[in-house]
């Protein structure tokens, strides 16, 4: 209790003394108003002794629940926010999770229905190359290391408003607002190149990271779906022409009716 009460921060505090204030006023004003109005009727009006209960007695009765009642309203606060990013992001890379990561670039994209905007960007997907060997060889705890070294270059490449995904296992989604395929494709390199040049030294002796990256750049209406199935046949184009390499593509320019690669069919049923 008294831990979680050093937590609140210092503008949860002066809400609370703010609004304890407010509440005090308006209490001692009702109070006075209506003790003047009742002693006007008995007698003639209120006196110093009448005034002066009229005050404390909403105080000394209301001030300290009042206060009480905003402080865990403030706790409640704090915990809804904590609640809201736990629910959001993803619990060893603390990058946003798959379904905030939906939710926001399918926000991003519905803007596309208003007629006076032309909502434009890329999806990157950003996939580990042979993963499985680094957990088979080092065991899973190094692979998680690996992980999150991938995600700090990831985020550390991407402009202020792009968002960062663990979309999945070893598997990363990056949305970059307002970028055309020229930006995206820098971006990408970026990231290509900064996980392929990571120190990575699990039991002392380096071992090289890759990652293969698929893009689609997109300028107008387009479904989450649509984007990330246009992506992903990017990223299993850059995974059969020999992975740690990049492949971006524009949303129109691609073939909506292609077939999604077989290995990814099963984990977009599985996302809804
Ligand atoms: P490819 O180049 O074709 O992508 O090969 P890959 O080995 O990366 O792909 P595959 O799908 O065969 O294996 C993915 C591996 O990622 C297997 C799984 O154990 C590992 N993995 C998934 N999630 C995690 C995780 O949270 N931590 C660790 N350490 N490993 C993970
Ligand atoms: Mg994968
Ligand atoms: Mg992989």
């Amino acid at each position: 209790m008294i831990d979680s009460l050093k937590e609140l921060p210092r503008a949860a505090w002066l809400a609370v003394a703010r609004w304890t204030a407010v509440v005090g006023l308006v209490s001692v004003a009702i109070s006075v108003g209506i003790s003047h109005a009742i002693m006007s009727m008995l007698s003639q009006g209120l006196n110093g002794p009448g005034l002066m209960a009229a005050i404390v007695l909403p105080l000394l009765l209301g001030g300290p629940m009042t206060f009480w009642h905003l402080v865990r309203l403030q706790q409640l606060r704090l915990a809804n926010q904590k609640l809201q990013v736990l629910a959001s992001t993803d619990w060893l890379t603390a990058c946003l999770n798959r379904r905030a990561f939906t939710h926001l670039v399918s926000d991003h994209l519905s803007l596309a229905q208003e007629p006076h905007l032309l909502p434009q960007g890329a999806l990157l997907v950003i996939d580990a190359d042979h993963f499985k060997t680094i957990n088979d060889h080092y065991g899973h705890d190094r692979g998680d290391e690996a992980l999150l070294l991938m995600a700090r270059i990831i985020k550390s490449k991407v402009r202020k408003g792009d968002l960062v995904s663990r979309i999945g296992g070893e598997e990363f989604g990056v949305f970059l607002r307002g970028a055309d395929q020229e930006t995206a494709g820098l971006i990408a390199e970026r990231m290509r190149k900064g996980i392929n040049a990571a120190s990575f030294t699990p039991e002392g002796t380096a071992h090289a990271l890759s990652a293969s990256i698929g893009g689609a750049v997109f300028a107008g209406r387009i479904s989450f779906t649509e984007l990330f199935r246009i992506a992903d046949q990017n990223l299993y184009r850059a995974k059969r022409s020999g992975r740690n390499r990049i492949e971006i593509g524009h949303a129109t320019d691609h073939p909506a009716a292609r077939p999604l690669a077989p290995s990814r069919q099963l984990k977009l049923a599985d996302a809804g």
